[in-house]
């Protein structure tokens, strides 16, 4: 009963998808909730398909089988047998009512799938988590998302232990039962898939608010917290509210049930999870105060919760039809929550945190033996494709859709999409189909993104004839191969562009083949290998500013000069784009510092800043996103054979160049100044100097250590938000180890009882580079508050040094992989799934060099040889060695 179906398990294709023999019209589900055993009673209303002959299979895991009944008639032990993973029955038919009861064990649960114990035995509450296969792990059912019914959950619970009962769906009355019990229970009317149910119960405290959706329904927002966290869940309620009417109005989509249920735990595998009508969040993505979250946190809160809240039409009313299509919903609601973070905040801020995430977490995956299309084609372990290949490229196809369509026509494509699949479990093409025909255009050749893994290669070559005064630009595309496909096709690339003037103007665009002309931007897209654009009337040698604001998630390569990337860096008018431009000769001054060659890249970019440094005009914000040049994992992207320790030095190396060449006085004034206006206020000025306070001040460090050191001591002890305290905290522990004990200790003292602010103090101490790294996290180890079994400690601790360390982690030695790979097992015995995402950390081992590659191959060829791997982490060991 206990044992996990990992033997070789034969991976799931796409192409073999057929609809369900049989589907659930109907559910009632009662529990009887206990935390070591609980009963769940489940009522199927079964429909078959006349057109197959399937016998009725249903998928269940680790369930202890107490009765089964057919059509009110217990089952003879003849005309059911257990199966690998599941139930079969004999003698259902269409209308047939399948009635079983089992038992199940959630606080033995540690993977945290299906129903679980969040917390102490004595204090703790009951939730389930369902996506993607957690259903099973509650009741014998079709667990699969083109199967949608109607629930009607019953709880019942002993009172005092479980005074709050929550299930998804409107609430369909409550009550008394003997023996200090009671129950309550929730119809939801709205047909959903399985993965969609959710149930929580225990002591929560809450916080209400009533909201009226444009379309008249009134509808009350509960967000549900532990007793000493409730006061953290206003900044939430806000965000909630913010969604919904963005919503409304971005996409004409309102709410649907009376309530909606928001509750936070901090056990949790991911950041958050869209149950119908219930979302559960990981506390991390929910709680925020002043005291304890910084400003990025306050931003990730108001995101997921759109995210979230987003799903409720984006994966929810519309559903997938298999897990194949994850990104339908995923990559959609991520562009959704993207425009409405940019939209309630910094729209180029916006844009250059998502383009930095797609560079450093799925451009590498993309790029190794993790690669996989937006829309795979086969899976062993579904929970491993929730990838920042589903998420954040496919977030970026969508912004591709959506640019080709304009705004209005994009709207119109949504609607459509919205109307016509209501209720239904849809695909990709259905998501093409519906936009592309609600404009009349065809969109299937975009198609062709979702179906091929890699990160194309656009190319730019530009010719200037002075005489015609004609600009010729040459662009072309090349697609590495990968991922079992050694051909690429070429992809329609949208390319935004404009022309600079060598003052650094916008040049008027006339465009060979472009209706519109005179502008100053223009798209084109690349369809094809290759193609030239001539641009007429172009009075002198123009610099183009391609992709812009980053219009297809492609690599570009464009042979500027370091003074033409400087001449965007300090002109174009749009912030993103001017980003990018610092970015790309940030990466050609590293280039230059690698090889030796003339550093003109890096005294363009130096001289740049510095001017930028004084310019009165420009948001503060996005000079510290300016003055921070691409990370050691992106600069490592470009390496065929990586070295990390050396990257780290020339990263640092360039740092350096820039702190002297802005100077040791303009930075300490400026410290000083940003300083002086320190407040614990979250509006968007206040959040921007505290984050080129940052900045400034770890410039600074780089030149005056003992100054800045002096300096975040003080902001340690006077710091008015968790955004400085820990600011200063990672100068100190960076720059002075002796100076750092005190306020490390004070603060882990200070925050003792306070998991996040926890989280943040590992993470801070796994992150500080260097061979010392490892040491520090085996004494991280040992404290009394780590612990594997909780993910965010976990992930705190060893997925921070792993991923977010690589000169700690990448010893020569392998020390790094070592440990590492034994967590990874010991992990794997608690909750695979997390175990095989950490594991991801391994991913471009192959690209290291020499003996870094071996150390790395050796601990993941040791893990592999286990036995007992769960399939989640033996299919990402096994891709990796591929
Ligand atoms: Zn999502």
């Amino acid at each position: 009963m206990n044992a996990r179906p990992e033997t070789a398990t034969l991976p799931i294709r796409l192409a073999d998808y057929r609809a369900p023999a049989w589907r659930v019209e109907r559910v009632e589900l009662d529990f009887e909730l206990g935390i070591d055993a609980t009963e769940v009673a489940a009522k199927l209303l079964l429909r078959r398909d006349p057109a197959q002959d399937e016998p009725l299979r249903l998928e269940g895991e680790q369930l202890e089988l107490l009765s089964i009944a057919l059509d009110g008639q217990p089952l003879p032990a003849t005309a059911w047998r257990l199966i690998e993973g599941g139930l079969e029955v004999d003698g259902a038919r269409d209308g047939s009512v399948l009635e079983t009861r089992v038992r199940v064990h959630p606080a033995a649960n540690t993977a945290l799938e299906g129903l679980y114990l969040s917390g102490p035995r004595e204090s703790g509450f009951l939730l389930t988590q369902c996506e993607a296969q957690g259903f099973r792990h509650i009741t014998w059912f079709p667990d699969r998302p083109d199967v949608q019914s109607t629930y009607t959950v019953t709880l019942r619970a002993d009172r005092a232990r479980f005074p709050v009962l929550l299930a998804g769906g409107n609430p369909d009355g409550a009550g008394e039962l003997e023996g200090g019990r009671h129950w309550a229970r929730f119809v939801d009317p709205h047909p959903k898939p399985s993965y969609l149910f959710a149930l929580v119960a225990g002591r929560l405290e809450k916080i209400e608010r009533d909201y009226r959706t444009a379309d008249g329904r009134n509808v009350q927002l509960k967000i549900w917290a532990e007793a000493d966290a409730i006061d953290r869940c206003h900044y939430a309620m806000d965000a909630l509210e913010r969604s919904m009417r963005w919503d409304e109005q971005a996409y004409g989509r309102n709410y649907d049930l009376d309530v909606f249920h928001v509750v936070a735990t901090h056990d949790f595998n991911m950041g958050a999870m869209e149950n119908k009508g219930l979302n559960i969040f990981n506390a991390k993505c929910l709680l925020a105060d002043p005291d304890s979250s910084t400003d990025d946190e306050y931003r990730r809160v108001e995101a997921v919760i759109a995210h979230e809240y987003f799903h409720n039409w984006s994966g929810n009313r519309v559903t997938c039809r298999d897990w194949f299509q994850l990104s339908l919903k995923e990559g959609f609601t991520v562009f959704r929550e993207q425009s409405f973070s940019a939209d309630m905040n910094s729209a180029p801020l916006k844009r250059i945190e998502d383009v930095s995430l797609l560079r450093r977490a799925q451009f590498p995956e993309d790029a190794g033996p993790l690669a996989h299309p937006v829309r795979p084609a086969e899976y062993r372990e579904i929970n491993n494709f929730y990838t920042a290949t589903v998420y954040e490229k496919g977030a970026e196809l969508v912004r591709m859709l959506a640019g080709k369509l304009g705004a209005a026509g994009f709207r119109r494509g949504t609607d459509l999409y919205f109307a016509r699949n209501d209720g239904r479990a849809a695909t990709i093409e259905d998501f093409l189909d519906a936009l592309g025909e609600a404009n009349g255009i065809d969109l299937t050749p975009y198609l062709a993104w979702y179906g091929q893994a890699g990160t194309p290669r656009l190319r730019a070559h530009g010719e200037y004839d002075a005489a015609r005064r004609e600009y010729a630009l040459t662009l072309s595309q090349h697609t590495p191969p990968g991922a079992g496909q050694p051909h690429k096709q070429a992809l329609p690339i949208p390319v935004k562009l404009a022309l600079f003037g060598a003052d650094g103007r916008l040049l008027p665009l006339h465009l060979d083949g472009q209706t519109s002309t005179g502008g100053t931007e223009a798209v084109v897209v690349l369809d094809r290998i290759e193609q030239r654009y001539v641009f007429r009337d172009v009075a002198t040698r123009p610099v183009p500013s391609l992709l812009r604001g980053y219009s297809a998630p492609v690599i570009l390569e464009c042979d500027y000069a370091p003074d033409e990337l400087a001449l965007l860096l300090t002109h174009d008018p749009d912030g993103f784009n001017r980003w990018e431009a610092g970015q790309q000769l940030a990466v050609r001054a590293c280039d230059a510092l690698r090889d030796g060659t003339p550093p003109q890249a890096v005294a363009a970019w130096c001289d740049a800043l510095a001017a930028l440094f004084d310019d009165a005009g420009l948001d503060a914000d996005l000079l510290a996103d300016l003055l921070t040049p691409p990370g050691e994992i992106e600069l490592a992207e470009r390496e065929s054979v990586v070295d990390p320790t050396r990257i780290h030095m020339l990263r640092q190396q360039l740092l350096q160049h820039l702190a002297v060449r802005i100077g040791i006085d303009k930075l300490d004034a400026r410290y000083r100044a940003l300083a002086a206006q320190s407040t614990a206020a979250l509006d968007a000025a206040s959040q921007a100097n505290r984050r080129l306070k940052q900045r400034v001040l770890q410039l600074l460090a780089l030149l005056d250590p003992a100054r800045a050191c002096s300096h975040a001591t003080v902001q340690y002890r006077h710091a008015p938000s968790m955004t400085d305290r820990l600011g200063a905290l990672t100068v100190l522990a960076r720059h002075d180890t002796a100076r750092s004990a005190e306020p490390l200790a004070h603060y882990r003292a200070h925050y003792a009882n306070d998991p996040l602010a926890l989280d943040k103090w590992f993470a801070l101490q796994a992150q500080l580079p260097g061979e010392g790294a490892l040491a520090r996290v085996q004494a991280l180890e040992a404290d009394p508050a780590f612990t594997l079994k909780n993910p965010n400690r976990a992930r705190a601790l060893l997925g921070t040094f792993a991923s977010g360390n690589p000169t700690g982690f990448h010893r020569v030695d392998g020390a790094g992989y070592r440990l590492y790979a034994e967590r990874l097992l010991a992990l794997d015995a608690l909750n695979p799934q997390i175990a095989a995402r950490l594991a991801t950390a391994f991913n471009g081992w192959q690209r290291l060099e020499p003996r870094r590659r071996e150390a790395a191959h050796a601990s993941l060829t040791a893990l592999a040889a286990h036995d007992k791997l769960s399939r989640n982490l033996a299919e990402i060991v096994g891709n990796m060695l591929k």
